[in-house]
């Protein structure tokens, strides 16, 4: 299938009012706050039955008129639908953003971006990311001819010298995973402008609520909407946000209809449901993480406290220029290795043993075991994704569970 058949297909989205829609003032330049974008972006009254609160399209087909003119704009649902196209309406307008592309997971949407780069095209990373990014990387997009370097982005210097002529992308992850390493967004954005290359963004972790990337210089932000969007542990989802509605996004678009890799309708309006609550969520989990690392960082057992929340992380002026909020996560080194690592794992009773975050539940992981051979997380590490309990019950948990 040719480009404008798969356009032609995307009625609503990618239509003649899609295509404005980067122009209009309700998505972009809109100067409501974003608690108000949060409640309305996406919110649409339904004409049918006046139900304020948007009912759930589970039909994969839309009716066509007897002159063969679809007039919902709508005709199959993996090209588009309402419950969609809500989704990435509210989306496009948190970060700022032209358009979304609503995806199944956080890592098809990291695929959908990759799949746009041809066998030859370079792409730099950072060298501390989400592992299942690296394994995509080096596991399937390397072998079909994509070229890449990891890089330590903390500094600038070491970007440009890794930058290569064909240097088509540059990902950047802030804060990274697990080590909360923070990356000055603007600065690796000018240096891919200068080269002619895409800055893309990782923003699942802090959210269009603590960092909004396009203000920084991004192009493109990418969310695992299974974290804080989705919020309490419970969708599966993925959205890539573009800054301009451009010829590059347009690539991403055909990559999520014609690969398929959406998300159902059901996942969209949970997402959708979820995001209304998000900016007082994530104060709520920032201040919490902030008051568990103070804890923390003065507890004997703890060798290393990193987030950037603390005065003496490595990346606090960096991340308390581009940062509204530090964020719900945090990870700490604790003394005598990996045993006694999963020694605190084991014992505490608020805090729940699972992978994952951004939920309303506070989670601990040792994440060297789950990254197995892939990963280079160090052995004495867990990452806490810090909930929405009281926040002493958090830091009494960790007090009785860090005990000799
Ligand atoms: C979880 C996560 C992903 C992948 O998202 P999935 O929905 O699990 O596919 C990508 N990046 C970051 C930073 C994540 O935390």
């Amino acid at each position: 299938m040719s480009a404008p058949d798969a356009t032609g297909l995307l009625a609503h989205a990618g239509g003649s009012d899609g295509a404005s829609v980067s122009e209009q003032s309700h998505v972009r330049g809109d100067d409501r706050r974003i608690e108000t974008l949060a409640v309305h972006a996406g919110r649409h009254t339904d004409r049918a039955t006046g139900a304020v609160m948007p009912p759930i399209h589970l039909s994969t087909t839309f009716e066509r008129d007897a002159d063969g003119a679809y007039p919902s704009g709508f005709v199959y649902t993996r090209a588009e639908n309402p419950n969609r196209a809500a989704l990435e309406e509210c989306l496009a307008a948190l970060e700022g953003g032209a358009a979304a592309a609503a995806f199944g997971s956080g890592m098809a949407a990291i695929t959908g971006i990759l799949q746009t780069l041809a066998p030859g095209d370079h792409v730099l990373l950072p060298d501390d990311l989400y592992h299942g990014t690296r394994r995509i990387v080096r596991e399937v997009l390397g072998p079909w001819g994509l070229a890449y370097t990891f890089v330590d982005m903390t500094d600038l210097a070491q970007v440009e010298a890794a930058r290569q002529g064909s240097t088509r992308l540059i990902w950047v992850e802030t804060p990274s995973n697990p080590l909360l390493k923070i990356t000055d967004i603007a600065g690796v954005a000018a240096i891919a402008h200068a080269a002619g290359a895409i800055c893309a963004v990782d923003n699942t972790w802090p959210s269009p609520i603590g960092q909004r990337p396009f203000e920084q210089g991004a192009d493109l932000v990418m969310h695992a909407t299974t974290k804080y969007l989705g919020g309490h542990s419970d969708v599966l989802g993925g959205a890539v946000i573009a800054l301009k509605d451009d010829d590059f996004f347009k690539r991403i678009r055909l990559i999520q209809v014609l690969g398929g890799g959406v998300p159902a309708p059901f996942d969209c309006w949970l997402l959708l449901r979820s995001i209304r609550t998000l900016p007082y969520r994530m104060r709520a989990h920032s201040e919490n993480a902030g008051k568990v690392a103070r804890f923390l960082a003065g507890h004997p057992a703890v060798a290393t406290v990193h987030y950037p929340g603390l005065p003496d992380h490595p990346g606090h002026a960096v991340a308390a220029r581009q940062m509204h909020l530090f964020g719900g996560m945090l990870s700490i080194q604790v003394h005598g290795g990996a045993a006694a690592a999963m020694a605190v794992a084991a014992k505490v009773t608020v805090f729940t043993r699972a992978t994952s975050l951004g939920g309303i539940e506070s989670l601990i992981e040792h994440r060297a075991s789950i990254e197995g051979p892939h990963g280079n997380t160090p052995p004495n590490l867990l990452r806490l994704s810090i909930g929405l309990e009281h926040p002493d019950d958090l830091i009494a948990d960790l007090a009785q569970a860090l005990e000799a």
